[in-house]
């Protein structure tokens, strides 16, 4: 199946009307930003979590109809203090589903953190609306269930994640016979110039001080073990159908090439754009026309870094070979390995384990938790809050 039919993108229209799942991280601030310089995209919707501190502030700005506030506690609160007849609230987890049901938007952006934007999707698409994928867990947990809905539904699909957005953009109308492999890029993380030995005692700040991308913390972490790269080989392979023979990763410390494809001939193509999130959001919202003009971020060749691309040393990044281990082995897998990392990540966060820790929390899930056929979401979520458990019980009383 071509990429045209299987992201349904013969039914792509540029978004007019958006519904933005988690308005207040670092892709739901870089899309807020793009609005406001755009002007012709109407918010019509958006979720926040916990943060409801700024929320006034981008209801009034934008004129936004309808609110989820997944976070039960934090819509208490906000709802006690604030009275707003114009607006539509919704509550909890089960109110982003709700959000997606009640609002007429036409797009939905997911740009929420972890797999909590699973059910909101699967929604989204059963209402036909536009999906401007960021939120890469979802695909990694479900994607076989998202590709069965997809097959029966004009939801068409743009991956904002910018690997994807880049290969996409090389993929799109291209013959896929004529087609080796797709390599996404790395940029390595913080700790790329740092031996096994010095990772051993690396701290959280340095964990979380990535070189070349701004982006949430729980993002941060996962680049920093390459796990994020992991994550993104599993996307790719649910998005494009690619085979894992036929994706690749290589280090390139200056982040601006995302993604090449190496064609039969040997012969590549790349595509390029400074470190900036700006630049895939703009064009999954304006696809599948062009944008209308150049994004200010853009700039001309003789700026650019030079450009250097190196292999993955796997001794330095074992969660890396865990999610190629994952992906390969398919069934529930990463599934397991998506849960037992978000799980590890919060320890970590929280000062629990130790960096070292996280890939050691997934091996352990992988082996225990027994692998089984995801034929339905309740199916999913059922497996997804059992791996969860496991990590827990075993690991959140361990303190370093
Ligand atoms: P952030 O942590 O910056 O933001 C996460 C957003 O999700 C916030 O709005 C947050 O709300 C909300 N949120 C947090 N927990 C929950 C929950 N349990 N239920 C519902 N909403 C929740 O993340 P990023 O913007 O960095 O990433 C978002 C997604 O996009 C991730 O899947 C990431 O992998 C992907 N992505 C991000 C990139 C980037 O550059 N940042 C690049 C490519 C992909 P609140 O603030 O109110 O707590
Ligand atoms: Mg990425």
């Amino acid at each position: 199946m071509n990429l045209i039919e299987r992201l349904n993108l013969n039914f792509a229209k540029p978004t007019k009307s958006l519904i933005l799942l988690g308005a207040t991280g670092s892709i739901g601030t870089t899309t807020l930003e793009y609005l406001r310089r755009i002007k012709t995209i109407k918010l019509k919707a958006i979720s926040v979590h916990q943060s409801t501190h700024n929320l006034n502030k981008i209801i009034e700005e934008f004129q936004v109809e309808q609110v989820a506030i997944t976070d039960e506690e934090s819509y208490d609160r906000y709802i006690k203090n604030n009275q707003n007849s114009r607006i539509k609230f919704f509550r909890g987890s089960e109110g982003l589903v709700e959000l997606i049901k009640n609002s007429d938007a036409d797009t939905v952006l997911t740009a929420v953190v972890g797999a909590v934007g699973i059910r909101a999707t699967i929604e989204a698409i059963k209402h036909n609306k536009k999906i401007c994928l960021a939120n890469k867990e979802t695909l990694i947990v479900a994607g076989d269930l998202i590709l069965e809905h997809l097959k029966v539904s004009r939801s068409p699909v743009i991956p904002v994640d910018s690997e994807h957005n880049a290969a996409f953009q090389l993929l799109f109308n291209q013959n896929p016979e004529n087609i080796n492999k797709l390599i996404l890029t790395a940029s390595g993380g913080p700790l790329r110039d740092k031996s096994v030995d010095e990772i051993k005692k690396i701290t959280k700040q340095e964990v979380l001080n990535h070189p070349t991308w701004k982006m949430g913390q729980k993002i941060t972490v996962d680049s920093a073990g390459l796990i994020n790269k992991g994550l993104e080989i599993i996307e790719a392979h649910y998005l494009f159908g690619f085979s894992y023979d036929h994706l690749d990763v290589r280090i390139h410390k200056e982040s601006y090439v995302h993604a090449l494809i190496q064609l039969k001939d040997g012969s590549y193509m790349l595509s390029t754009s400074p470190p900036n999130m700006i630049f895939p959001i703009a064009h999954a919202l304006h696809f599948p026309e062009p944008l209308p003009y150049t994004l200010k971020e853009s700039q001309e060749p003789e700026e650019w870094p030079a450009l250097k691309f190196y292999p993955v040393d796997e001794n330095k990044y074992p969660g890396f070979t865990l999610c190629l281990k994952a992906g390969r082995r398919g069934l529930s897998a990463p599934l397991v390995l998506n849960a037992s990392n978000e799980v590890a990540v919060e320890l970590f966060l929280q000062d629990k384990v130790h960096f070292m820790d996280i890939p050691k929390i997934i091996q352990d899930a992988m082996e225990n938790i027994p692998l089984v056929e995801i034929t339905n979401l309740d199916l999913l979520l059922q497996e997804d809050q059992k791996t969860r458990e496991f990590v827990y019980d075993k690991y959140n009383r361990v303190l370093i």
